[in-house]
């Protein structure tokens, strides 16, 4: 299909030392020649394809725009599968304007949001769920989830589905000939094999839905409350976390009225911390809302740092919020202002002494934290990050669980050719395939009926 030809700045919106306008559709190549003069006086056409070319970009009117680089793919052998094109400008939110606005004056026009990983998509690029680890990539906020993410772009995720796909295909396209053309002599088929292979795929989408929790944390960050009583040291643990003053920090107990959230890497483990209201029991109400809101935080979270003063004798308040956090499934007991000199470690299994205000004890924690959420550390290709994709997987293995059962039931293929369907209609939108197409196809190409 012609699609006409787009352009957008691919760069951030600030200034930079370079900033790319680029450009996809048939007149990329030729929309920039219209601009751009290679220094050497040759047209950018007589370059090979992916030449970086210097040269002089003017707009329409001939008035110098900058001086830049330039270069061009040749579709299919590009990002959008198209004929594409990309200036390498200053990266002066001024000049690539004014490269934009000359390129919009060829009758080029702005690429909507997402448009060249759509046309990518519908080139045949890439999969659905390669389109979708570029959104997770430049989006990610830790190490780990870019790795995961460029693991996805690679296609772990797409060959892992498509491998069970295709199998499903070919028992459908199977299924199908049996039932059209039963009078007809076909390849005999081993039904306890295809049992097997069914109730494999079932299992093996079951443990790939599983994975949806853990990937999540390595995009929105493992809830973390940090809890303990009023003047402990939160609002100052969040803020060395954090490397910059988010939390008020007072020596007034229970300022930290409201609860504050914010994401921080540590250990590589991306963690959305919140900062909780001294838990206590008091007759305030505002400090209510705070200590309810303590609660419901250590409610969700699935890390509980419990602070408690190093400097002061341990209290039954202290005890009653480790007593609290013990529902939670991962607790780490700090011991805080480690740097004062009346501090003592309490005698808490495993507390850690640490202070904010020296850095004593951070290391500690990292390594505790990196230890209790391994995937942060892990190359996740095979963890699911979106929601989108693991509701589809799952319902198709919900599906193909159900044709494991009536299998091996003894049910004839006719009977569970419409949950294999569903099956196969879930898969194919995680990576953007349609069923009909796909098992018409291989009925034609694999089966040869012929008739
Ligand atoms: P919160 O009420 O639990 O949030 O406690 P804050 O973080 O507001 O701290 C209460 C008081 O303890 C403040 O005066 C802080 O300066 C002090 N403080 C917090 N952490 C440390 C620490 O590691 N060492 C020392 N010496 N003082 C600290």
């Amino acid at each position: 299909m012609m699609r006409d030809t787009i352009a957008a700045i691919a760069t951030g919106s600030g200034r930079s030392a370079i900033g790319i306008v680029r450009l996809s559709g048939p007149d990329s190549l030729k929309g920039v020649e219209r601009l751009f003069t290679p220094a050497s006086g040759k047209p950018l056409s007589d370059y090979p394809p992916s030449s970086l070319v210097y040269g002089v970009l003017r707009d329409a009117e001939g008035r110098v725009i900058d001086r830049c680089l330039a270069t061009y793919s040749l579709g299919p052998r590009s990002y959008t599968g198209e004929d594409t094109a990309e200036l390498q400008c200053h990266g002066s939110p001024a000049v690539l304007h004014s490269a934009l606005e000359a390129l919009f004056s060829l009758g080029i026009r702005q690429a909507e949001a997402g448009e060249f990983t759509r046309r990518a998509f519908l080139n045949d690029r890439m999969d659905l769920t390669q389109a979708e680890a570029v959104i997770d990539l430049i989006d990610a906020e830790t190490a780990a989830a870019a790795r995961c993410a460029a693991s996805q772009l690679g296609g772990s995720l797409r060959r892992r589905i498509e491998h069970i796909y295709d199998e499903l295909v070919n028992l459908m396209a199977h299924f199908d000939v049996v039932l059209d053309y039963s009078d007809e002599d076909l390849d005999p088929f081993d039904e306890s094999e295809i049992t097997e292979s069914v109730g494999k795929a079932a299992k093996e989408l079951q443990q790939l839905a599983a994975t949806y929790r853990r990937g999540r944390r390595l995009y929105d960050g493992v809830p973390c409350a940090i809890v303990g009583r009023p003047n402990s040291g939160k609002s100052s643990l969040l803020n060395a976390l954090l490397g910059y003053d988010r939390a008020i920090v007072t020596d007034i107990p229970g300022t930290t009225r409201d609860t504050v959230e914010e994401k921080a890497e540590v250990g590589g483990v991306l963690l959305r911390l919140i900062d909780t209201a001294g838990l206590r029991d008091t007759e305030d109400t505002v400090e209510r809302i705070g200590v309810e809101r303590s609660r419901q935080a250590l409610e969700r979270a699935e890390l509980a740092l419990v602070l408690i003063d190093g400097a002061k004798e341990i209290t039954q308040e202290d005890l009653d919020i480790l007593h609290l956090a013990q529902n939670v499934p991962n607790v780490i007991v700090l011991s805080t202002k480690a740097d004062e000199p009346d501090f003592t470690l309490p005698d808490l299994p495993q507390a850690i002494g640490f202070s904010s205000v020296t850095g004593e004890g951070m290391e500690r924690l990292e390594r505790e934290i990196a230890a209790r959420f391994p995937e942060g550390g892990a190359d996740s290709g095979e963890i699911l990050t979106s929601q989108r994709q693991a509701q589809a997987i799952a319902r198709a293995a919900e599906c193909l669980q159900s044709v494991f059962d009536a299998m091996a039931m003894g049910m004839t293929p006719d009977a569970v050719l419409s949950d294999v369907e569903l099956a196969m209609d879930a898969l194919g939108e995680v990576i953007g395939r349609s069923v009909k197409e796909d098992v018409t196809q291989r009925i034609f190409d694999r089966f040869c009926v012929g008739k």
